[in-house]
């Protein structure tokens, strides 16, 4: 960046460690944060004034993991476990095309940065398989709104419904036919693609970088497992696969494996720092343990385990094990808001039901860490982003201090975690750039999105409607076996209030 300064002025500056907001101004060069100090910092000559006087300033919320192609299915499910969303995929993800994953992810994207969210980790499903161009338009769609990303193909090899063990022999004939051709695409084609992509990536990779996305432990043979592991060591790429979200995928891993999902994952060598575990709900001490051992972070995505009723991840213990954990939104069709202040404020009160010390509950300002630091050191940019500090990138989240949570401002990190909704977010600074001015994204035009998003789901809409007659013919099956396979003995429990 050239040296162009701007200087933010009359804000006060949220400071995690100490719990306090002072006045304090920021000089940014360029897309760094030059220096802070007291009210009134001396900035060069010609550098912008920004403006921030009733302004609360925090770093820029990092989501550790999200979909963002299923934008376009905002709102299409209701009561459904995770199974039944991943057989509900060929029918809201029917008829996108190559215009609507740019659409998808920009929506994504801008929906993000309202809520002060600045990075993100997208894993992003193409069906079958992913493509360059797909992968290059949703990175697009991220470096044109102005936010950070790490986008992570998912794939597999194998679907749902060969996934679980017994389910497709519980199909009937004609149903099996149709799983038959829902399979996911060839390993090896994926495998390809992703080394074009990586290859050949026309992005920024400190604004919009590729990744990897495996999506489900047993969703992946083992060579497709080692394809990726040497294809990320071979390009330093993130990965990110969906770690025992569900009991479901617990109880698979030992009826395919004789062992959990995460020593699977060891045992094919790809657990490591470039690895971020989502969800990882259905872990015991020992899975806990080998991923700290291993560097592994957890993304916690804690409305969608709500959700879908996938259950509480056990995150003092996994904290407590040396984890790194971040916080993630997941995706519109099982946490619709993407909201990282609610997925914040989740993560720090359902720390609060897992044991009576209270001395073991996340703390505001630690939760806060999660959704900033840890989500910066699980997305590979620690040092970089999730601090305000001299030297870091400047991402910055200006909240409203007239919004009614900080009347009166007495705790501001207790008010941002337990009382934001992400209405008091007004301006946001990426990378230098006010990417959110005044509660509005300023690079995007938001009445043209709105409408091109309306006039592609209403072209998909006879293609959804076909897909979903044929797959709810499944869900019947999926929903019903899924929850007895469920109701097996396993060695953790992660429901709640049952009685
Ligand atoms: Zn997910």
């Amino acid at each position: 960046m050239s040296e162009v300064f701007q200087i933010i002025r009359g804000g006060r500056l949220l400071d995690i460690a100490t719990r306090t907001a002072e006045f304090a101004d920021i000089l940014v060069r360029g897309n760094v944060i030059a220096e802070i100090g007291p009210a009134g910092l001396a900035a060069p000559d010609g550098a912008v004034v920004v403006a921030a006087a009733d302004r609360l300033l925090m770093p820029g919320l990092v989501n550790g993991h999200t979909h963002g192609n299923s934008s376009l299915a905002k709102g299409m499910g209701d009561r459904g476990t995770l199974e039944l969303l991943l057989n509900s995929h060929p029918w809201t993800g029917a008829g996108f095309t190559q215009e609507d994953k740019y659409l998808a992810a920009k929506l994504t994207a801008c929906e993000l940065v309202l809520g002060g969210c600045t990075a993100c980790l997208d894993m992003f499903a193409e069906g079958p398989a992913p493509s360059r161009e797909g992968l290059e338009a949703a990175g697009q769609a991220y470096m044109d709104v102005g936010m950070r990303a790490v986008v992570a193909p998912m794939m597999s090899t194998r679907g749902l419904w060969q996934a679980i063990p017994g389910l497709y022999d519980a199909l009937p004939e004609e149903l099996q036919a149709l799983a038959d051709t829902l399979q996911a695409g060839p390993g090896t084609a994926s495998i390809e693609i992703c080394r074009d992509a990586l290859h050949n990536w026309p992005h920024d990779p400190s604004r919009v970088k590729l990744g990897l996305g495996p999506t489900i432990p047993h969703h992946c043979d083992e060579a497709f497992w080692h394809a990726c592991r040497d294809l990320a060591c071979e390009y330093g790429a993130l990965m990110q696969t969906h770690l025992a979200e569900s009991k479901v995928q617990a109880v698979a891993s030992q009826k395919l494996y004789g062992m959990s999902l995460a020593a699977f994952l060891d045992a094919q060598g790809v657990l490591g720092p470039n690895l971020v575990a989502a969800h990882a709900i259905w872990l015991t001490g020992d899975d806990m343990r080998l991923l700290a051992d291993r560097g592994v972070s957890v993304s916690h995505n804690p409305m969608s385990n709500l959700r879908l009723g996938s259950g509480v991840a056990a995150t003092v213990a996994m904290r407590a094990a040396g984890i790194n954990v971040a916080i993630g939104t997941d995706t519109c069709t099982c946490a619709d808001a993407l909201n990282m202040f609610e997925a914040t404020r989740l993560a720090c009160t359902l720390s609060r039901v897992q044991g009576p010390d209270y001395e073991q509950w996340l703390e505001s300002a630690q939760a806060l860490e999660m959704a900033t630091a840890a989500g910066a050191r699980a997305l590979g940019w620690e040092g970089e982003i999730g601090r305000i500090a001299p030297g870091y990138k400047a991402d910055i989240v200006m909240l409203d201090l007239n919004n009614l949570s900080y009347v009166p401002l007495n705790e501001p990190i207790n008010q941002i975690v337990f009382a934001e909704d992400r209405g008091g977010v007004r301006d946001v600074m990426i990378d230098g750039r006010m990417v959110v001015r005044d509660g509005s994204v300023t690079t995007v035009d938001m009445d043209k999105l709105r409408a091109d998003v309306e006039a592609a789901v209403e072209r998909m809409a006879p293609a959804r409607a076909a897909a979903r007659e044929r797959v709810e013919g499944l869900a019947v099956h999926v929903g019903p076996f899924c929850a007895g396979f469920a109701a097996q003995d396993h060695p953790v429990n992660r429901f709640v209030g049952a009685v």
